[in-house]
């Protein structure tokens, strides 16, 4: 591969002194050459997938070329909680959310579904509350006794009634559950205080998803979610936190895994298109060792009950504050060969320190790196990752809403993607930065940290790319090479039609 690289280049720069060729053939050919080697550059389309796409291309060279006249419009190159606005006004987008997405490869359930459906669906019932804990945080509590509150509990349901405004006390009781902020930039310089926001989030609706009926809920939606962004398929990271009832029964890890089955399974039947959802199991990246190892020993009785179910193990929380994988080499040491490791790795702004995770997660066997942020520093792990075909699960939008880049045209895989690595867009936590499925993260990766000139191709590598890199059945994966094709067509024929809406 070296070598034939060290011909190419000889052969390109004895051109380029030779001047045998015009000037104009030489940029011609580098910049093919360039095109043909990125992300998606040698699919080839049908007739009818060209004139889609010159369709799609019509519209992003129209915003590109409006974004160079307005850019305080243009939000490829804004923050999403800026963009937004203008991103939902966008053809490119509107043509993004029709597309078959494939599979939502690293997301974490708590943080999937929208803010804004919880707040109107699952804050309804007579008895919920919220108070105060130590910290002064609001949490949303079912059980009035809850050690956790310092404050005096509040009915949500009279508060509601009560309220001059109704819609003014949602969005109020939302701001406690979305990182939004109309002025992101003003966080920037203090990545901590981001953090803390994310992370507090989790800690006001821990109490709210434990409880088994308002969890049911909540999952339900979170598959309606993906079916409504046309999403087939998920591996999200699940804790399995044991779960509560009104009967005072304690649902254990096992017994919530069940439950979680039941509503894919249930949803399958009425969705005959949805492929699944698999869970990888994640635990905290602060631990003393006797603990992880006691992760470990429950992620092993989980994977044996349900092999096909529960799939593989991960390690979450702020990673430039957590522990390193190294400190757990030993924990980490022997999994079942039918499990995998899925790591968080490299999400950090560092070099060469915490980004050292991601050496450390190919040693240990990964299947895939979450982030893979800090990638682009290592070269010694790039051909690695290529023969070994390790994913890295890109998140755009969480990327810049927890502060690691602002503008995301500089995001670091825009050389994975000029390079071909094995790479997939997912959105990691949506639901509380307002997003939706894939399609905002899809539209600032073809947008922002494509090439301009990136088109159909890219767009269908990375669905293509998340079903190769999911982990199926050879049934499951016929299935979803079946569904994803006939999606596909209806989507072209979609675009193609007149009346396309
Ligand atoms: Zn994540």
């Amino acid at each position: 591969m070296l070598l034939e690289l060290l011909c190419l280049w000889l052969l390109q720069l004895g051109q380029l002194r030779g001047a045998d060729l015009p000037y104009e053939t030489l940029r011609e050919r580098i910049m093919k050459a360039e095109q043909m080697a990125s992300l998606g550059g040698n699919l080839w389309l049908t007739a009818d997938e060209e004139k889609a796409n010159s369709i799609l291309m019509n519209a992003k060279r129209a915003e590109i070329a409006e974004g160079i006249k307005h850019p305080e419009k243009y939000a490829p190159a804004m923050h999403f909680f800026q963009g937004k606005q203008f991103v939902r006004q966008s053809e490119v987008f509107r043509i993004i959310q029709k597309m078959p997405k494939g599979a939502f490869l690293h997301g974490h359930n708590t943080a999937m579904v929208s803010s804004k459906w919880i707040v109107a669906n699952l804050t309804n019932t007579n008895n919920l509350y919220t108070c105060r804990d130590i910290n002064g945080l609001l949490i949303f509590t079912y059980d009035t006794a809850s050690s956790k509150c310092h404050s005096e509990e509040q009915n949500v349901c009279t508060e509601r009634i009560n309220a001059e405004d109704r819609h003014q006390y949602e969005r109020q009781l939302e701001r406690h559950i979305n990182m939004h902020s109309t002025r992101p930039e003003s966080l920037l310089p203090n990545r901590k205080k981001i953090w803390d926001r994310f992370e507090n989030i989790f800690t006001t609706v821990d109490r709210l998803y434990k409880y088994q009926p308002t969890y049911c809920a909540y999952h339900k939606r979170l598959l309606e979610e993906l079916c409504e962004d046309n999403i087939m398929y998920a591996e999200l990271r699940f804790s399995l936190s044991p779960l509560y009832d009104d009967n005072n029964r304690t649902y254990s890890s096992l017994d919530v895994a069940n439950q979680l089955e039941r509503i894919v399974e249930e949803f399958k039947a009425k969705h005959p298109d949805f492929v699944g959802l698999k869970v990888i199991y994640a635990k905290r990246n602060r631990a003393t060792e006797e603990k992880m190892a006691e992760n470990i020993r429950t992620f092993k009785q989980l994977h044996s009950a349900k092999p096909n179910f529960i799939i593989g193990f991960d390690m979450i929380g702020q990673e430039d504050t957590g522990d390193m994988l190294s400190k757990y080499v030993n924990e980490f040491s022997d999994l079942p060969s039918t499990a995998n490791y899925f790591f968080h790795a490299g999400e950090t702004n560092w070099y060469g320190r915490t980004d050292w995770n991601m050496m450390d997660a190919i040693l240990l066997n990964t299947k895939r790196i979450g982030h893979g942020f800090a990638l682009p520093k290592h070269p010694q792990l790039w051909s690695t990752i290529k023969k070994r075909n390790i994913a890295i699960e890109v998140n755009p939008l969480s990327n810049q809403v927890l502060g690691f880049i602002w503008d995301l045209r500089n995001h670091p895989a825009s050389f994975l993607i000029a390079e071909n690595f094995p790479i997939v867009i997912s959105a990691d936590d949506p639901g509380v930065w307002g997003a939706k499925g894939l399609s905002y993260d899809f539209y600032y990766a073809f947008m922002a940290m494509a090439p301009a000139e990136a088109d159909l191709r890219f767009l269908k590598q990375l669905a293509l790319n998340s079903i190769k890199y999911s982990v199926l059945t050879s049934l499951e994966r016929r299935k979803f090479n079946r569904v994803f094709q006939r999606k596909w067509q209806e989507f072209i024929a979609n675009i193609l039609n007149p009346k396309f809406k």
